[in-house]
C-alpha cells in the first residue's frame, strides 16, 4: 500500500485554513490528529505516539509561521525537529560510534531475537572495524584486528553461518562446538582474544523466536563474564509495533549501550526506531540496509525522522525558507496582499526575488513533496530558472510607476520594455496577462502560498 505522507495530509487541511501567522490550539488540533495517524501508520507504538504528540503540541503553540511557509509546513518543521531530537539528534557526531576500550580487547556483545540479523550484523561490524571505517570523536581510528565467535549452541547452523560470514569479510573466527556451554565459549574467546592481541572481540549469541527467560538468563551470564564495552540490541525494523515489547524486555534485562536496526532496505517506515529509542533510552548506532555485508550505515536521526514522516525533503525546504526569507519583507507583503486589491507588479517582483532566494529552482521543486512532482517534471532542465530570469528582466525594464500601475503600459511602453529586456513584445503581453490572472487569484485567496505562486509562474 502507498501510505499517504504526512505532508500531503497536512496540506489538505491547510487548504481550508486562511493565512495565519501563528500555530494555535485551534489551527493545530486537526493537524496534530493527522500527525498522530501518520506516526501510527509508520509503526510507532501508541504510548510513544501519545507522548510525542504532546511534545510537539507544546513546542508548536505560539510559533510564528515564517515567511512563505503555511501553517502545515511550519508544523511539519516542528514535528521533524522534535522527532530528530527524540531520536538522538543531540548525539550528533555519535552516529555510528562505538566505544572501544583503551585496554583491548574491546568486547561487543550482540543481543536480539532469532532472525533479527545478529549474525549478519556481526559480519558487517567486523568488516567495518577491520577496514578502518570506525570513527570515534570525529576521527577514524584505523584498522582493527577483529575476532568473532558464536555462543549460539542451539541452532545447528549458527556456528557455520558465522564462520562463512567471517570468511567473507576476512576476519578471524574462533571455532566453537555445539557441545560447549555458552559461558565456557565466552571465557575461552576472551582468553584467546587477550593472548592474541585482538583489538575487538564480537560475540554472537543465541536468539529465540520470542522473549524467553532462559535466553535472558544466559545472555545476562555472558554479559557478566565478558564485561562488554558495547552491548548492542539488534532489532528488525520490519517488526514494527512489536519491537517495543522486545526492546523493553532486553533493556530491562541487560545494560544495553546501543541499538542496531536492521532491514531498513525493506519498506518498513522506521517508526520502530522511535519506539525503541524511547523505550531503551539508548542511542541507535547503526542501521542495516542490505543483506550484503557492506550494508551497514551509521544511524542518522534526521534521515530516520524524514523516513518516518514520509516527506521527501520538505524539511530542508522549511529550513531554507526559514534561513533565506526576509521575514520583515514577507510580512509587509502579506499585509499588502491581505489588504486586498493592492497587489501590483512591484509586489510581484518582490515575490520573485524571494522565490529566487530559496535557491536553485530545479532542486527546490525536487524537494517539494510528491503532490508537486508533476509540476517539477514540467520544469526540468533549468526551464523554470530561465523563465524566472526572463520575467525578472521584463519587470526590471519597467519603471516603478509602471509596475505600480500596469494599466499604464500601452503599446509604446510595451515596445520599450521588450527592447530593454531583450524579449519579443508578446512576452511582455503574456506577463501582463499572467499578472492580471494572478491578481484575480490573489483577490480570491487573499494570501499567496508559495506553491500557488510557483504554479502560476510555471503558467
Ligand atoms: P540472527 O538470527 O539474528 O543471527 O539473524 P541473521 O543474521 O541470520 O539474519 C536473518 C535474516 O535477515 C538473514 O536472511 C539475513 O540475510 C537478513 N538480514 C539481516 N540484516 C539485514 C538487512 O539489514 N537487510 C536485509 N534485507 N536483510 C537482512
Amino acid at each position: 500500500i502507498m501510505l499517504d505522507n504526512l505532508t500531503s495530509r497536512l496540506s489538505r487541511i491547510v487548504k481550508t485554513m486562511r493565512g495565519e501567522a501563528r500555530l494555535t490550539e485551534a489551527n493545530t488540533q486537526e493537524m496534530l490528529r493527522e500527525v498522530r495517524m501518520a506516526l501510527l501508520e509508520a509503526d510507532v507504538a501508541l504510548p510513544v505516539v501519545r507522548d510525542f504528540v504532546a511534545r510537539v503540541k507544546e513546542a508548536a503553540l505560539g510559533q510564528e509561521v515564517v515567511g512563505s511557509l503555511n501553517p502545515g509546513q511550519a508544523l511539519v518543521g516542528v514535528v521533524h525537529k522534535e522527532l530528530t531530537a527524540l531520536m538522538g539528534g543531540d548525539l550528533g557526531a555519535a552516529a555510528g560510534e562505538l566505544s572501544l576500550a583503551a585496554q583491548p580487547p574491546a568486547v561487543i556483545l550482540m543481543a536480539g531475537l532469532q532472525g533479527a540479523g545478529k549474525t549478519t550484523t556481526v559480519g558487517k561490524l567486523a568488516k567495518w572495524l577491520s577496514e578502518g571505517n570506525h570513527v570515534q570523536y570525529g576521527r577514524k581510528t584505523g584498522r582493527k584486528k577483529v575476532l568473532v565467535v558464536s555462543a549460539d549452541v542451539y541452532r545447528p547452523a549458527a556456528i557455520d553461518q558465522l564462520k562463512t560470514v567471517a570468511a567473507q569479510v576476512g576476519v578471524d573466527f574462533l571455532l566453537t562446538e555445539p557441545t560447549q556451554k555458552p559461558q565456557d565459549i565466552a571465557r575461552d574467546a576472551l582468553d584467546h582474544a587477550r593472548r592474541h592481541h585482538y583489538d575487538v572481540l564480537i560475540v554472537d549469541t543465541a536468539g529465540r523466536l520470542g522473549i524467553d527467560q532462559a535466553m535472558m538468563d544466559e545472555i545476562c551470564d555472558l554479559h557478566a563474564l565478558l564485561s562488554p564495552i558495547e552491548t548492542l540490541f539488534v532489532v528488525d525494523a520490519m517488526q514494527g509495533q512489536d519491537a517495543v515489547n522486545v526492546a523493553r524486555a532486553f533493556s530491562d534485562a541487560l545494560p544495553l549501550t546501543g541499538v542496531v536496526m536492521t532491514k531498513l532496505d525493506g519498506d518498513a517506515r522506521g517508526g520502530a526506531a522511535l519506539s525503541v529509542r524511547q523505550v531503551t533510552g539508548k542511542p541507535l548506532k547503526f542501521v542495516g540496509v542490505s543483506e550484503k555485508l557492506d550494508g551497514l550505515e551509521p544511524f542518522h536521526p534526521e534521515r530516520m525522522a524524514q523516513r518516518i514522516l514520509g516527506m521527501g525533503d520538505i524539511v530542508s525546504l522549511v529550513e531554507q525558507a526559514q534561513k533565506n526569507i526576509d521575514i520583515a519583507e514577507a510580512q509587509k507583503l502579506a499585509a499588502r496582499m491581505k489588504s486586498g486589491d493592492r497587489f501590483d507588479l512591484n509586489d510581484f517582483r518582490d515575490q520573485l526575488q524571494q522565490v529566487k532566494k530559496l535557491g536553485d529552482m530545479g532542486s527546490l521543486l525536487e524537494k517539494l513533496p510528491a503532490q508537486f512532482a508533476q509540476a517539477a517534471a514540467q520544469v526540468q532542465g533549468g526551464q523554470a530558472e530561465k523563465q524566472l530570469a526572463r520575467t525578472e528582466g521584463i519587470l526590471n525594464s519597467m519603471t516603478p510607476l509602471e509596475r505600480a500601475k500596469p494599466e499604464l503600459i500601452k503599446a509604446s511602453r510595451k515596445r520599450r520594455i521588450a527592447a530593454g529586456s531583450g524579449v519579443p513584445v508578446q512576452e511582455v503581453n503574456r506577463l501582463l496577462k499572467q499578472f492580471e490572472q494572478m491578481q484575480g487569484m490573489m483577490k480570491q485567496m487573499k494570501k499567496g502560498g508559495m506553491a500557488k505562486m510557483m504554479r502560476a509562474m510555471g503558467g
